[in-house]
């Protein structure tokens, strides 16, 4: 069935003109049913349903993750919030005080993290600067031990920026500075309007393989809809349609967030933030947004799927011995670690992981290039971040866009492909601390979103 009849029915649905196709089933009427009555089953391009990510989500993994989140090696995220705009001059600080970051002070960060703001534990740091030290003589000293001279060679490959979807911060830059991601939540700020859809609107039009003819719907910057999208997007091949499904998957976590978090009552006494109904269902509400809500809800498991499936394929390198959550404190690193791999495989055993081996197969050269062209739409949307006028929501899109770029870095990494999965961890792939913290970061705000989602769904029920 064309995509065009399946909105069309999906809208009627929604609307209570048809049954459900089931017969027996009433149309949906309740205002949770009109969020999330689409919401449900199969997901596209995947053999899992939305049911099973939510019942493993929420009462598995969501409550472990977050305490591993509150863990002083992922709460502190270094970052330039002070990079320019690489794409426009005319970027206004909004000014608002809910975009405030307040960044730490030195004495607050723990030295492990600080002198190691790359590296993972003590006996590989001290390595690793000695190798760092010959590698800026200019080349492989023969005065080194042997051992060292080999890990400078492997640094080098370590270094290799072809595997990253990412353009990252350049963390020793005097601007880049230490956040403390659990004092600088993300939720509602007020950024809205023009700029922020213009943020949007560049990432949507010009990254997500989008020709200009074609319209996104309720496009809030564009006059005159036409209904090609979704004719486009099921012509498009698997991984352009999964690279869209990404992002209309993070913006809808951000929005979902925003609307957890809302700011109710603002006195001079106390603020107050929770969950708003309303801006959720202006959001999501298959009506109110024309049956575009449930299929952004829906985006948003397949990202959920997508990260899923990078760090159970990535745990074989979390698992080598020499691998620390390194902070200095040496009780509560080890425990850390216990509690990650405890994660990890909780997520390894989830039954139905997404197969990312139907991406970029095929033939060889046109996959590859499909694969750059992946890659570098991504660094892009990596870089319009700095473009993002208010600080708080820069902070949390550049956290969530480095992880997402690692989790596809990770997905598609020939290394990581070349050791997997019989010959054991790994020693050729490589993830830096800021990828390890944006990571787990960036998938703990999805998972937050999963658990939002039920508890959004719960407070519309109760409403009726
Ligand atoms: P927007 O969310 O701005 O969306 C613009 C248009 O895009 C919509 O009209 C619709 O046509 C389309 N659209 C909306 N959602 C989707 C989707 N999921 N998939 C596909 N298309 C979609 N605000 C905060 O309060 N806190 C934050 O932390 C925050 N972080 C942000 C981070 C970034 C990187 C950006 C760009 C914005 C952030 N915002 C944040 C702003 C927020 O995302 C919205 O832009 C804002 O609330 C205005 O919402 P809106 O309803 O006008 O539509």
């Amino acid at each position: 069935m064309g995509r065009r009849w399946g909105f069309l029915i999906g809208f009627l649905i929604a609307v209570g003109l048809l049954g459900s196709g089931h017969g027996e089933q009433q149309p949906p009427e309740t205002a949770a049913q009109r969020c999330f009555c689409q919401v449900s089953g199969y997901l596209d391009d995947c053999t899992c349903d939305v049911e099973t990510i939510d019942k493993f989500n929420n009462y598995r993994l969501f409550p472990r993750l977050q305490k591993l989140l509150e863990s002083d090696y992922f709460r502190y995220y270094k970052v330039n919030l002070k990079r320019p705009c690489p794409f426009w001059n005319d970027i206004s600080q909004c000014g608002r005080r809910d975009c405030a970051v307040k960044p730490c002070h030195s004495d607050e960060v723990p030295d492990g993290i600080k002198s190691a703001s790359y590296k993972y534990s003590e006996e590989a740091n001290n390595l690793i600067e000695e190798c760092e030290q010959a590698e800026r003589l200019g080349a492989v000293d023969e005065s080194l031990s042997e051992e060292t001279q080999k890990a400078v060679l492997q640094w080098t490959k370590h270094d290799d920026s072809s595997d990253n979807f990412c353009e990252a911060d350049d963390i020793q830059s005097p601007d880049a500075e230490y956040v403390d991601l659990l004092l600088n939540p993300e939720r509602y700020t007020g950024y809205k309007g023009p700029d922020a859809w213009k943020i949007w609107n560049v990432i949507y039009e010009e990254n997500c393989f989008k020709p200009q003819t074609i319209k996104r719907p309720l496009n809030p910057l564009a006059s005159g809809q036409e209904n090609t999208f979704y004719s486009w997007l099921e012509g498009l091949c698997v991984e352009k349609r999964a690279f869209y499904r990404l992002i209309s998957g993070l913006h809808a976590s951000i929005n979902v967030h925003l609307s957890a978090r809302y700011l109710l009552q603002d006195t001079w006494l106390e603020k107050k933030w929770g969950h708003n109904i309303t801006e959720f269902q202006q959001r999501f509400d298959g009506i109110l947004t024309e049956g575009e809500g449930p299929r952004r809800l829906k985006n948003l498991y397949f990202l959920y799927l997508i990260e899923l499936r990078a760090l159970s394929k990535v745990v074989p390198f979390f698992e080598r011995p020499d691998f620390q959550l390194f902070t200095g404190n040496k009780d509560q690193d080890a425990e850390n670690k216990m509690l990650l791999l405890e994660i990890l495989h909780e997520i390894k055993s989830f039954p139905l992981h997404f197969d990312e081996n139907s991406f970029f197969a095929g033939n060889k050269k046109e996959a590859n290039k499909l694969k750059e062209d992946f890659r570098l739409h991504f660094r892009n949307i990596s870089r319009i971040m700095d473009c993002v006028g208010c600080l708080k929501c820069r902070l949390w899109g550049k956290l969530q866009t480095q992880g997402l770029g690692t989790a596809l870095k990770i997905l598609f990494s020939e290394k990581l492909i070349a050791n997997m999965p019989e010959s054991g961890p790994s020693y050729e792939f490589h993830l830096t601390r800021q990828e390890i913290v944006s990571l787990f970061n960036a998938f703990g705000r999805i998972s937050t979103s999963v658990k939002e989602l039920e508890n959004f769904r719960n407070l519309l029920q109760s409403i009726h």
